[in-house]
């Protein structure tokens, strides 16, 4: 047997971007963002802090220049260095229905 009841459930209607306030929600439907996220332990200076931005397109890619720059500034006199900045963060291309291999999340036995 079945027990209905009508209840109120909260969920999200939205994702606003951090910095500009712009909705991430796309006329095709549904949100695109980027995440900035970092939950801080023992050792060190933010212990116990946890952080999670979210960026519009245009915010997350003018954060990664940012960071790209400051990638190349500190490898200033590496050949490397100044080649890893251009594709800093990048770990997949043409993966339209994310199914490309994660380093991170599936590391390969
Ligand atoms: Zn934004």
């Amino acid at each position: 047997m079945k027990i209905t009841e009508m209840i109120e459930v909260e969920t999200v209607t939205d994702i606003v971007c951090d910095v500009c306030g712009g909705s991430t929600h796309l006329k095709t439907g549904g949100h695109q963002f980027g995440t900035l996220k970092a939950d801080w332990g023992y050792g060190t200076t933010h212990d116990g802090e946890r952080y999670e931005v979210h960026l519009c397109e245009q915010c997350f890619f003018q954060a990664l220049a940012n960071l790209k720059q400051e990638r190349r500034t500190h490898t200033l006199f590496s050949e490397d260095g100044q080649d890893q900045a251009e594709n800093l963060g990048l770990v997949a291309q043409g993966d339209y229905f994310d199914d490309a291999w994660d380093p991170i999340s599936s590391p390969r036995k």
